[in-house]
């Protein structure tokens, strides 16, 4: 939730209060009016407005009771299971993955909608039909409350602008006024990696105060998680690890689809490992990295993408000095040589004095994982409140 307001106005607070009780109940999975006032400091008679209000609207569910020495049983609420879906899509060259979630994050439903790739009016009909799919088997009264879309690349989420894409050659595309008019739902565009630690931040799936999120797919992205929320920097667009430059002399510069030359992007995301495999004369398969480590130059292209890899992570939790820095590859792209070459590289360069080094865990990301964090996205409004206030003037 992020609202636009004079301070003191009535409509703010309004919606700064019901955030925080659906934020109350989200902590406590199920809770009586009575706990969410001493909670939030809210009055009783608040409380009982807020959640018969948010009841109505089939937010809340009453769910058992507690019995007291008083004689009347108190009510317990928690997250309504039913009525509410917000849908996350991850937007990728050739398919539309789409996820509906309760208000708990579970995933309720799953589709994938195959598309041509090209122009963003095609995406926008592709993302349509897989959540018309998803639609045609809600139950009776369900609702969408919004549409969460994972893109690749680098996002502006504040102004949900697309600002570029290399593996949909797409540059500034504003997704998001283009998807809220077609649909008529609020909508939220973030990166893969970003809408991936959302995923992971929002139901306390992992406790993540200050980490460094890195995926590692189609191409290279950064989370940047600073005191326990995504750091997005003053143009939206902060955990640009994929187009920082790690090639330097030699190797003829590496052309990178952002127009630059030798970025982290072009030695060590499958885009970049693929385009040097051509180079030197090799046979690409896609499924070569998981199934054919032994082949040699593909081993000696991945010994180097590793080592460029780990020592660029290195370098970014130095920087932000992170608890915890986590990557995910995606499923096509693991394969435990280079990972071992990654995490080793890793620490060969972190290793500098006596301090520790952060933990390294690699996990496994599959299509819906991002999915999900871009459902995640849309219910992070629910629960969070940031309040923009607008100088007066
Ligand atoms: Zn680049």
């Amino acid at each position: 939730l992020t609202v636009r307001q004079r301070p003191g106005s009535k409509q703010l607070i309004r919606e700064i209060n019901e955030a925080l009780v659906m934020d109350t109940v989200r902590r406590h999975g199920t809770v009586s009016r009575a706990t969410i006032s001493t909670t939030t400091g809210l009055s009783p008679a608040t409380v009982t407005g807020i959640t018969g209000k948010l009841r109505e609207a089939g937010y809340l569910d009453e769910s058992g009771t507690l019995p007291t020495s008083a004689g009347r049983p108190t009510r317990l609420l928690s997250l309504s299971k039913t009525g509410v879906r917000a849908i996350g899509i991850r937007l990728s060259a050739n398919v539309v993955d789409a996820v509906a979630l309760n208000l708990s994050g579970d995933v309720v439903m799953v589709h994938t909608e195959p598309w041509q790739g090209g122009s963003h009016e095609n995406a926008v009909d592709a993302i349509e039909l897989a959540i018309s799919n998803l639609r045609s088997r809600f139950a009776h009264g369900e609702r969408v409350i919004g549409v969460g879309v994972a893109v690749s690349g680098i996002v502006d989420h504040s102004l949900g602008l697309v600002a570029h894409s290399g593996s949909l050659d797409w540059e500034e595309v504003q997704l998001r006024d283009l998807l809220a008019d077609r649909l008529g739902v609020p909508i939220e565009i973030d990166s893969y990696v970003n809408a991936f630690a959302l995923g992971l931040l929002l139901f306390n799936q992992r406790t993540l105060r200050d980490a460094l999120i890195v995926n590692v797919g189609a191409s290279i992205g950064m989370s940047l998680v600073i005191g326990g929320r995504i750091y997005r920097g003053a143009d939206g667009t902060a955990g640009g690890l994929a187009h920082t430059q790690v090639v330097l002399t030699g190797d003829d510069g590496r052309p990178c689809h952002c127009g630059n030359t030798g970025c982290l992007e072009t030695v060590a995301s499958q885009w970049g490992i693929e385009s040097e495999l051509v180079r030197r004369g090799a046979v690409v398969n896609p499924e070569l990295l998981v199934s054919q480590t032994s082949d040699p130059v593909l081993g000696d292209v991945l010994a180097h993408a590793g080592d460029v890899l780990g020592r660029a992570v290195a370098n970014a939790a130095r920087m932000f000095g992170p608890s915890q820095v986590l990557m995910a590859f995606a499923g096509g792209l693991r394969s435990e040589r280079w990972v071992d070459r990654v995490r080793d590289a890793f620490s060969t360069a972190y290793m500098h004095d006596n301090r520790p080094t952060p933990d390294l865990e690699i996990v496994t990301a599959d299509n819906t994982s991002w999915a999900y964090g871009a459902g995640c996205e849309v219910l992070a409004g629910l629960f969070h409140v940031d309040v923009e206030v607008e100088p007066a003037s």
